[in-house]
């Protein structure tokens, strides 16, 4: 079976003060849930170095949210795959709608990046998800499809890929699909990564769920088929709510 993972996505939010957030998960998270779920905060790039100090030694992981495809050069600003690697980030969120919607990211680019992951050693997490219009135009399984066909490179492995679906128009809203159609798709990415990369290595590839989880829904949401995970905004801020995702499981 899959090993689930909870991942925390703090977006832009933290400044040093909130190493005392990953203390407080690192102190909640018993054996017993360690022992099940892997565990994954992504904090700002300003906070990488020292959250792995704070979790060093533990089952807590830390990733980016980003990164600049090219190993290093003349690109002002940007951070890339081995630099975070180097800090001891293990995972990095790729595509996620915000960089599409406001940083201009695109299928290729995600690609690119996943592929700069991979040559760092980094597990990239590839996000799709349709917007509300496009869900109510009936168009998401063929906009995540898309997103997936074009973000996953050649080659992905359970190693260096997780996948997330997230539905634009749930995340921060409290607003969540069915867990119908959550199912759908969540089937509908496996199926397709199964024609790319097999269906041996498809089935061992992780699909989370991200958009509005809270500690409330959780248990519904990942229990539901095909979903390995969530990938958490708002509710990974704070420590009590965060460990209350995480115990869904
Ligand atoms: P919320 O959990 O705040 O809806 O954000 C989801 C998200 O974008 C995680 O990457």
């Amino acid at each position: 079976g899959r090993r689930p993972l909870v991942a925390g996505n703090w977006k832009m939010n933290g400044l040093r003060s909130s190493i005392a957030t990953v203390e407080q998960v690192l102190e909640g998270l018993t054996p017993k849930l360690t022992d099940k779920i892997d565990v994954l905060i992504c904090p700002p790039a300003t906070l990488i170095a020292s959250c792995v100090a704070a979790v060093t030694g533990s089952a807590i992981a830390i990733g980016g949210q980003n990164l600049h495809a090219r190993a290093n050069g003349a690109f002002t600003g940007s951070i890339s795959a081995e630099m975070l690697a180097d800090l001891g980030a293990r995972y990095v969120i790729l595509g996620h709608s915000e960089r599409r919607a406001y940083h201009h990211e695109t299928d290729n680019g995600v690609h690119a990046k996943a592929l700069g992951a991979r040559r760092a050693g980094l597990c990239g997490i590839i996000c799709v998800g349709e917007t509300e219009d496009e869900r109510e135009e009936g168009r998401t399984l063929d906009i995540v499809r898309a997103q997936l066909g074009l973000g996953v490179p050649k080659g992905a492995t359970a190693e260096d890929t997780v996948l997330a679906y997230e539905p634009v128009w749930a995340i921060g809203t409290g607003k969540t699909p069915s867990t119908a159609d959550i199912a759908e798709v969540h089937a509908s990415l496996r199926d397709m990564l199964g024609t790319m990369v097999g269906k041996a290595e498809a089935d061992k590839i992780r699909i989370l769920y991200g958009g509005s989880v809270k500690a409330k829904n959780a248990r519904e949401l990942m229990a539901v088929e095909n979903v390995d995970g969530a990938l958490v905004g708002g509710a990974s801020l704070v420590a009590e709510d965060f460990l209350g995702i995480c115990a869904a499981y």
